[in-house]
């Protein structure tokens, strides 16, 4: 197959419709075979029910310490959305590029397997890796099984570049994430007799009202120095979607919504987590107490660690390097990074486009920002040559 530019790698990526939801093989087989073309061999990790892969390759010497660039297949939905434009279809109009996925990531995906293609055919004396991955707009949760089937069929990387939107910034921290969906159990009686029964959504609403004292106590904190460059700076914690109940003269037999929590890097998860599941545990507990077929059950969908900010970190150095850039920032969202660097890899996240267009209608890549992105392949090239 002859090499494809950039912009036809990401008109072919935006063509499949990646939804989380939905699997990503067409994508896949379709790498696959174009890397193969290339004489590079990729491997597939397969999800559980195998109607989902991530996709790796190595390219350069058999040997550790390659440049890994990461990111993912999957997009998140349109329902819902007005567009203007064909979301499967990439329509360059005003310096921008439209399309789902061309901000968060297929512009980045495009421009990092090119860079694979370009290094077998240039040929590299420091490895280059990629690594897509799938299920990261539900919670990160495709990554990890990445990784882990990485060790021992590639040789170890050492610095991994993930490329989320970040208009090219280097981005050393961001915070971690762990999300738990509630569900709350309650027990029916007409709402005069509600001493005899159980409002789930009221006593839904006193572990929400634990979020929000939380919230509070965290943001009177002094912000160390590590926390003052997020914004905000502290940990937060959200209920975005709630539902139960069926009138309002019946006590709630159901209430489930979803809390994450988003922590600054240093700041204890599993702490926070702990004084979350006592405060669930001790409602569970009042409600049994009065109907024992009652309570509350946790459902643990994500978990994400933070990015910490390396100390001489192997991949911030790279990057200064090919970017010229000479400060970093640190991000309130989360990424594969904390994953990969859990791992034992040294990770930072630079990649094209601005968040602000991730998960958007109509949402671009600014044609400025993929020039700049395929600059900065092409100097990783001249790095690794
Ligand atoms: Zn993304």
């Amino acid at each position: 197959m002859v090499p494809l530019t950039p912009r036809q790698l990401l008109d072919r990526l935006v063509g499949f419709p990646t939804v989380s939801r939905l699997s990503n093989l067409d994508l896949i087989d379709w790498l696959e075979g174009y890397l193969a073309s290339h004489g590079i061999a990729a491997h597939r990790h397969w999800n559980e029910d195998r109607s989902k892969a991530a996709l790796f390759g190595h390219v350069g010497p058999l040997v550790e310490g390659a440049v890994v660039l990461s990111g993912h297949s999957d997009v998140v939905p349109v329902e819902g959305q007005t567009w203007t434009t064909d979301p499967w279809t990439v329509t360059e109009r005003d310096g921008r590029l439209y399309g789902r996925g061309t901000c968060d990531m297929k512009g980045y995906v495009a421009l990092a397997i090119w860079t694979l293609v370009e290094g077998q055919r240039r040929g590299l004396s420091t490895p280059l890796q990629l690594a897509l991955s799938y299920d990261e707009e539900l919670g990160c949760t495709g990554a990890p099984p990445m990784i882990a089937a990485m060790q021992g069929v590639v040789p170890k990387g050492g610095a991994v570049i993930v490329g989320e939107p970040s208009r090219m910034d280097l981005i050393t921290g961001h915070k971690g994430g762990t999300g738990y969906h509630v569900h709350v159990k309650g027990y029916e009686v007409h709402s005069s007799l509600l001493p005899y029964g159980v409002s789930a959504i009221m006593d839904g609403a006193r572990l929400i009202g634990c979020a929000n004292d939380q919230n509070a106590v965290l943001q009177a904190l002094v912000p160390t120095p590590a926390a003052a460059r997020f914004v905000p700076p502290f940990t937060t914690l959200h209920v975005g979607m709630i539902q139960g109940g069926t009138a309002h003269n019946i006590t709630a037999a159901d209430c489930r919504f979803a809390v994450e929590m988003r922590v600054i890097p240093g700041e204890d998860i599993a702490a926070l987590e702990a004084r979350f599941r006592a405060e669930a545990a001790r409602l569970d507990a009042a409600i049994k107490a009065a109907r024992p077929e009652a309570g509350v059950t946790l459902d643990h969908f994500f978990g994400v660690p933070a990015l910490r900010p390396e100390k001489d970190g192997v991949a911030e150095a790279l990057v200064r390097r090919l970017t010229g850039a000479n400060t970093s920032g640190v991000v309130s969202y989360g990424t594969e990074a904390g994953q990969f660097q859990e791992a034992g890899y040294s990770a930072v996240v630079c990649g094209p486009g601005d968040i602000a267009q991730a998960h958007q209608p109509d949402e671009f890549l600014d044609l400025s920002e993929f020039h700049a992105g395929h600059r900065f392949m092409e100097n990783l090239l001249d790095a690794l040559a």
